[in-house]
């Protein structure tokens, strides 16, 4: 059997002239990592591995979705080689049922939460909005998010998330769309939740920084393609 499937290396797919490209391979499977295609003689020669965080900008949505699903299915499959259960080893790549207790190895998404605090100007009324720079961002703004935790639900995530890395408290969340982020595994659900109290406390290991902007003065923000921008710009648009 021999199908159309994405080439990938950890979070990077392979393109030709910038662009995502599929190649017809011996497999069943939609997406195929690199040292298989190498191994099945795959001519990658012509293009180049591009990081999903930089194609997702100008990718449409089924794309995107798409290439995101590839990327954890190849990550699923290699770090599931054995039944978690019993440890047999796994019969090919792509199945995940023990051929020994029968255990099913299902592909695991963590869920994170992303949220955009809220609160109108304490001077002119003009919306802000809260955004922190991570030690590990240097560059740009983003909202505030984290691993949903065991026993939570999502909303109060949100406010555990904002209470933890701001030390404020805000009021119930509102849900504000999702995104498949395959970093490696990750499902960000978007809230946007209003401030309700307390000053900004920095998370000191975790941020660089943290304020609220106002909209039509915002900082180098999270890039087009991204659920964060997707927020920050209905909230702008809203508002504007
Ligand atoms: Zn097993």
């Amino acid at each position: 059997m021999a199908t159309w499937a994405w080439v990938i290396d950890g979070q990077s797919v392979y393109c030709q002239d910038g662009l995502p490209h599929r190649h017809f391979i011996p497999t069943d499977s939609t997406a195929i990592d690199h040292q298989s295609a190498l191994a099945l003689n795959i001519d990658l020669s012509a293009g180049e591995f591009i990081s999903y965080r930089m194609l997702v900008s100008s990718l449409d949505i089924h794309l995107a979705c798409q290439l995101s699903c590839a990327i954890q299915q190849i990550h699923h499959q290699n770090t599931h080689k054995y039944c978690s259960y019993c440890g047999t080893a796994f019969l090919t790549a792509t199945s995940h049922t023990c051929p020994n207790c029968h255990h099913h190895s299902y592909p695991i998404i963590s869920p994170c939460v992303i949220t955009a605090v809220i609160r109108p100007n304490p001077t002119t009324q003009k919306t802000q909005i809260l955004l922190a720079k991570h030690h590990r961002h240097t560059s740009i703004y983003s909202l505030i998010a984290g691993f949903v935790e065991m026993g939570e639900t999502l909303e109060m995530a949100v406010c555990r998330e904002v209470a933890e890395e701001v030390g404020i408290k805000i009021n119930t969340p509102n849900y504000s769309g999702s995104q498949a982020w395959p970093y490696p595994s990750n499902l960000m659900v978007g809230f946007v939740a209003r401030y309700h109290s307390g000053d900004i406390v920095l998370q000191a290991d975790e941020l660089a920084d943290a304020r609220f902007f106002d909209i039509d003065n915002l900082p180098a923000i999270a890039p087009k393609g991204t659920i964060a921008r997707k927020i920050i710009d209905k909230i702008c648009s809203s508002d504007g």
